[in-house]
């Protein structure tokens, strides 16, 4: 280890919790982000005078340790979060029809009242498959998968009734995992529901932004790295990184720029990893394997209504249409806007953003009588939002150490047992920085001379 800083390449929620923690513990850092704002896929962007966020997020009670960075950088969840129990109110578009509602809202996460729910959600079957759905689901839930497969898969294997699966399961499936259910692996599938629906209601409560994102963590995290002494060279894309022969390594930056680093945490989305990993053949089995993982793309639609729209609740799903999910503006004080999210939007191709937005506005308008058709629309659509989630990869995913010494990886495509979340982007921001600050003190400790 030589005096050089460490840098840390990437200010999404990953590199910020990494620069954090290093940072923390006293060791000297420099954060270098491509983007002229902090956040990465989490970030507020301003569209036309309108804040708005790079794409609807939420987060659930469990995502502890996204939860305790926000409060160590002054962020109270619990003004910042609008908590809602868990429960799916679902609201399904017929054409030409009257919609139709269902609500699957457990009194409590206890095994008694989601049983309870499961059993009455699937009433359209007769009493022999409804008691075998609900075995099916109590084994869902209690019995670790050794075998990943396909969650649709998974669900018929665990006889789960057509009401369940359509007004549960399969929707909750997509909104966590951004990979359809005949795709999607049941494996983390079943380990974020035993992380939330088994850990009580706490973790299972699902917790709705009331601010900007930008103002949940990047900004506030970005103050408190100011604070701490770390340099911030926002607007910088670093362009290659070299390991040096003699140690640490010498980063590109733009204009011929460089930069000398102790240890690196690369802290961007798995493509841009492939691209800045340095050229060793120590490397290139790591580089093949990210070139390997999928993308996933997911578009928010922004509508923005002339009046009020009426009072809605905070999260709502949609049936039989192009929009998934459902969440008023309100709670960020937009009382005009309302956002619509499409998982996995690339298997829900669209001509352009207009017939998108419009085609949203009018299915919203016959689904809940009263809103009529919004004034304009805007669509965000993050082509890579997160990572494809098949079978199988977590035995895929990379780990925090590389061959190389002193190069770290973080990002939500490192966090085994997630799928690609803000939680996965903290944890591994933070099991970085650890690797890092270990990894010093070999160092530290060795004789003078
Ligand atoms: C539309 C959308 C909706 C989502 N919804 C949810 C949700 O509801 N709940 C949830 O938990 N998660 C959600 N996610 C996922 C969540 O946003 C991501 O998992 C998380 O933000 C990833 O953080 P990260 O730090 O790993 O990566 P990123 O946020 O991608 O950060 C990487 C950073 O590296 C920078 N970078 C890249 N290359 C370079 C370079 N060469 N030099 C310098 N900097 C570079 C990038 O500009 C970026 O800022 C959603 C994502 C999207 C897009």
């Amino acid at each position: 280890m030589n005096g050089d800083p460490v840098a840390v390449i990437g200010a999404g929620w990953a590199g910020l919790t990494a620069a954090l923690v290093l940072s923390r513990a006293g060791r000297k850092v420099v954060l270098i982000e491509a983007a002229p704002t902090p956040g990465g896929r989490a970030r507020t962007i301003d569209s036309k005078g309108t804040r708005l966020d790079n794409g609807q997020h939420i987060l659930v009670g469990a995502c502890r340790h996204a939860l305790s960075q926000m409060r160590a950088v002054g962020v109270n969840p619990i003004l910042a979060l609008h908590p809602v129990p868990f429960r799916l109110l679902m609201r399904r578009h017929v054409p030409n029809g009257a919609p139709e509602s269902s609500l699957l809202a457990p009194r409590s996460t206890r095994t008694r009242d989601l049983g309870a729910a499961f059993y009455d959600a699937s009433r359209d079957e007769g009493l022999p498959r409804r008691l075998l759905g609900l075995t099916g689901a109590w084994r869902m839930l209690h019995r670790p998968l050794t075998r990943d497969l396909p969650v649709a898969d998974w669900l018929r294997r665990n006889a789960q009734p057509a009401g369940l699966r359509e007004r549960l399961w399969e929707p909750l499936s997509l909104a966590v995992m951004n990979t359809p259910p005949a795709e999607a692996s049941a494996r983390i599938f079943q380990s974020v529901l035993r992380q939330t629906l088994l850990a009580g209601d706490g973790p299972a409560r699902l917790l709705i932004p009331r601010r900007p994102l930008g103002e949940l963590f990047a900004e506030p995290a970005l103050q408190q790295l100011r604070t701490l002494g770390a340099t911030i060279r926002l607007a910088t894309r670093v362009q290659g990184i070299e390991a040096r022969d003699d140690d640490g390594f010498l980063l590109t930056l733009r204009h011929g720029e460089t930069l000398a680093a102790g240890q690196v945490v690369l802290a961007t989305a798995q493509r841009s990893a492939v691209r800045l990993l340095p050229a060793k053949p120590a490397l290139d089995a790591l580089r093949r394997n990210l070139a390997e993982l999928g993308e996933r793309s997911i578009c928010t639609v922004y509508l923005h209504y002339g009046k009020t729209p009426p009072e809605l609740p905070p999260l709502i799903g949609l049936l039989g249409q192009h929009g998934h999910w459902l969440v008023p503006r309100r709670l960020v004080g937009d009382s005009h806007w309302l956002s619509v999210v499409i998982s996995a939007a690339d298997a829900y191709p669209m001509p352009n953003a207009d017939s998108r937005w419009r085609r949203v506005g009018r299915e919203l308008a016959a689904t809940f009588p009263g809103l009529g058709e919004p004034e304009q629309g805007h669509v965000i659509c993050e082509r890579m939002a997160t990572l494809d989630a098949r079978p199988g990869l977590d035995d895929r995913r990379p780990d925090t150490r590389t061959p190389l010494p002193g190069l770290y990886l973080a990002g939500d495509y490192c966090a085994r047992g997630l799928p690609s979340t803000l939680e996965a982007a903290v944890q591994s921001g933070q099991k970085a920085a650890a690797a890092a600050i270990t990894d010093e003190i070999p160092d530290l400790v060795r004789p003078a001379g």
